[in-house]
């Protein structure tokens, strides 16, 4: 089909690229080529005289599949009854640990705690990575776990793709890498050659790296962006650590961001206005077909009911913003995607007290080139991944007209209900 379809439309060696990218599309979503082939001959696009005609049906075929988006209703997928509580004790994953930090004190903690049934001494975690991603595995958990120590450059300035929130000196850093979650749009799958989270021990020395930015200006700092921190949370004990080191630094504001919804957490960490509990909602047919393995939207909007009911017990100072921001992003475009965030919504409106949320995120699906091109390799079943994007200065998105209505949208459900909200949105 591929072959005939070049001919037809005297295509380039380029333009046969993007027409493989299309089929593959197309049989990612379960489209019926033919089909656009028929509508393509109605409209008159087909037969084509030249290159100039066939890249005029060439980029008609790719509109027409842009706005025919997945049906995600369609699918009924199980849910993970486990997902919520995030894991604690394993069960039967192996445990690789740098033989350099063998006998450092959280390495000892954390094996004490978890008691994988096997550990592994190895040399350097990449490795690892490397040995999964040569056995073709894309599965994201059950491959086990891995302790290291990061070394080189421990803090990084945020990336173009992500909100600063108008924060003038936004970094990020990653104290884990990995996540135990496995969203199918996840940018790790194509940063990382595997899935296995790494667990960096020295979180000691990225505290000294923030203590020394925090000498020359105050900083924004997102520590869970190559993880979920909230998830991981019984093994590495990392949220705490980041709200006690907060609360003692007067000049940094940190963001958790999380689809976990636990709430045993609440009832012991030290509470801090500059520590922001961002949480990822989603429509549940969102949640069900693209967010394998998260917590429902009704788990997710209790655990920020219950921390936001944690923090106004806890704190009592009267103030209006409580450390919390609810982030609509990425909104991912299926069929039917304006009613099923309207329901989310209006379900998130009816069940937490918005006049006490700190700050909005919206922003639909957009990943760096390079990350999707891996993605695509790996997930070539992947409707969202291979979805034919338009690329604009180094990064995918959908059509600009598909990206702002959907963004305008929410941003305009929020607007309408929460008066005076901060919405930030991507740009
Ligand atoms: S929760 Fe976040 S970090 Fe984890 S897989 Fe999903 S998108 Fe990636």
């Amino acid at each position: 089909m591929v072959d005939y379809f070049s001919k037809e439309i005297h295509a380039s060696v380029a333009m046969g690229k993007r027409i493989r990218q299309l089929f593959s599309y197309a049989d990612a979503s379960g489209r019926n080529i033919p089909d656009y082939m028929e509508k393509l001959r109605n409209e008159g696009k087909l037969p084509c005289r030249d290159k100039r005609e066939g890249k005029a049906a060439l980029d008609r075929l790719c509109e027409l599949l842009q706005y025919d988006p997945e049906d995600v209703r369609k699918e009924h997928l199980p849910k993970n009854e486990d997902a919520f509580v995030g894991i604690g004790q394993n069960s039967g994953m192996q445990l690789y640990i740098e033989e350099d930090i063998r006998d450092n004190a959280d390495v000892k903690r954390i094996t004490e705690r978890l008691n994988f049934p096997e550990t592994i001494y190895i040399r350097h975690y990449k490795d690892i990575l490397a040995r999964v991603s040569s056995e073709g595995s894309t599965e994201s958990t059950g491959k086990g776990m891995v302790l290291a120590r990061k070394t080189g450059r421990l803090l990084y300035e945020g990336a173009p793709v992500c909100q600063n929130f108008g924060n003038s000196h936004f970094y990020y850093t990653s104290c884990v890498m990995n996540c135990l979650y496995d969203c199918e749009y996840c940018y790790l799958k194509g940063m990382y050659p595997a899935d296995v989270p790494v667990v960096f021990i020295n979180l000691d020395d990225i505290f000294k790296e923030v203590e020394s930015l925090l000498e020359s200006f105050p900083v924004y700092l997102c520590v869970s962006y190559d993880t979920d921190l909230m998830a991981l949370e019984d093994i590495a004990g990392y949220v705490r650590r980041w709200c006690d080191f907060t609360k003692s630094h007067d000049d940094l504001t940190i963001e958790i961001r999380t689809k976990c919804a636990r709430t045993d957490l609440w009832k012991d960490i030290e509470w801090c206005d500059r520590v922001i509990f961002a949480y990822t909602l989603s429509p549940d047919d969102i949640i069900k077909r693209y967010e394998k393995c998260t917590p429902d939207l009704e788990h997710r909007i209790s655990a920020i009911v219950s921390g936001m009911e944690s923090y106004a017990s806890a704190v009592n100072d009267g103030s209006e913003a409580y450390p919390f921001r609810l982030c609509f992003d990425p909104m991912i475009y299926v069929k039917d995607w304006r009613e099923m965030y309207h329901d989310m919504w209006e379900r998130v409106m009816n069940e937490i007290d918005l006049m006490h949320i700190r700050d909005y995120s919206v922003g639909s699906f957009r990943i760096s080139d390079s990350y999707l091109k891996n993605m695509r390799v790996r997930f070539s079943g992947s409707a969202l991944v291979q979805y034919p994007y338009d690329v604009v200065d180094g990064y995918y998105q959908y059509p600009e007209k598909i990206a702002n209505e959907m963004e305008c949208y929410m941003e305009k459900l929020i607007s309408e209900s929460v008066p005076g909200a901060k919405v930030f949105r991507w740009k």
